[in-house]
């Protein structure tokens, strides 16, 4: 008997896995990375990777594309309390993961769900929606709560001990931490941890990102994770890298036709303005891009170079140009 555990990383997904192991069905782990999943911190090996790698368990990773940019742009079921479509992403990780189960020839879902745990997703009525709308009615296991929970297919039909099966829920961690110790399990990562959706500054950008360009990619989700971002009164976007690194990876994004600013004279950091604007909003970005720069003498006659495309020109900025501050805080995303 096999199946597959939808692995996150986190204790939850790890305890739900164990506990079916325990039973002697082979597991299988499943995890989905998508563009949003790489926190600040990033791991390597990711959590999940090494939450399977403790189990003794192999993980197949899936990479979400453009689809997943679908659901974040128009879930469903809205959003949770940032940008989070959290019910839409459960279904979609569920579709994704029945998909692999029937590549392997596995027969039924584990997931780390609890009742009670997540405001969005983990209600018993989402819940009962995860299983309508992903076509996988009876198959998605959930040790941590089976016992207050409908029967499913893998206990029905004995696969599965419901005895062996817990009835945690609430958002209480004590008997998830407490099973932890008699599972020895100890790699895991805090709840909810890494979802670039749940942040509340990025989920900012994406909210003005949804607004201005609605047909954005993966390449536009990258962006958000770098620099300063300014939406300027036109509608334009500006943004200003903050340190060197940043600069860097700024500067991979002028290739796909974003308008590349850099100081000439003093050192200062790399501005990208979306390529259909006009010369006022360029112009702009080079007040922007100054006031970034290094004070030094040369700063009183700065002179900005704009690389577009193949061509190039200067902008020279006299002393007495500046934007008031009361824009820069308006147009800040
Ligand atoms: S926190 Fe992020 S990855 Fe997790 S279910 Fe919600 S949207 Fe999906």
């Amino acid at each position: 008997m096999k199946a597959v555990a939808l692995i996150s990383g986190g204790l939850d997904s790890a305890l739900a896995a164990k506990i079916v192991m325990e039973q002697g069905v082979g597991v299988y782990g499943f995890t989905v990375i998508h563009v949003f999943s790489e926190s600040i911190k990033q791991a390597t090996p990711s959590y999940a990777e090494r939450s399977a790698d403790e189990l003794g368990i192999t993980l197949y990773s899936h990479k979400a594309s453009q689809d997943f940019l679908n659901i974040v742009k128009d879930p469903k079921y809205g959003y949770g309390k940032n940008v989070n479509p959290c019910l839409d992403c459960r279904i979609y990780m569920l579709i994704k993961a029945a998909q692999y189960m029937k590549k392997i020839g596995a027969s039924f879902l584990i997931t780390g769900e609890v009742l009670g745990e997540r405001p969005m997703s983990q209600r018993m009525d989402a819940m009962n929606i995860i299983d309508r709308d992903s076509g996988l009615k009876g198959l998605i296991l959930r040790p941590l709560s089976a016992k207050l929970l409908s029967p499913t297919v893998p206990e029905i039909k004995g696969w599965i001990s419901r005895d062996r099966l817990f009835d945690i829920q609430g958002r209480s961690r004590k008997p998830q931490l407490m099973l932890a110790k008699r599972y020895g399990i100890r790699k895991f990562s805090t709840p909810a941890g890494g979802c670039l959706l749940t942040e509340p500054n990025f989920s900012k950008r994406m909210k003005d990102i949804i607004k201005f360009k609605s047909d954005f990619t993966l390449e536009d989700v990258e962006l958000l994770k770098i620099g300063r971002h300014f939406r300027l009164t036109s509608g334009t976007k500006v943004i200003i890298g903050r340190n060197e690194q940043e600069n860097n990876s700024l500067v991979k994004f002028t290739k796909d036709g974003m308008i590349h600013l850099e100081a000439q004279n003093v050192p200062g950091p790399v501005v990208l303005v979306e390529s259909n604007t006009n010369d006022e909003d360029i112009r702009t970005a080079a007040l922007l891009c100054s006031i970034y720069c290094k004070k030094t003498a040369a700063w009183k006659h700065i002179n900005i170079n704009v690389f577009k495309k193949a061509h190039q020109q200067t902008i020279r900025l006299g002393q007495e140009e500046h934007v008031p501050d009361k824009d820069i805080q308006e147009w800040r995303v």
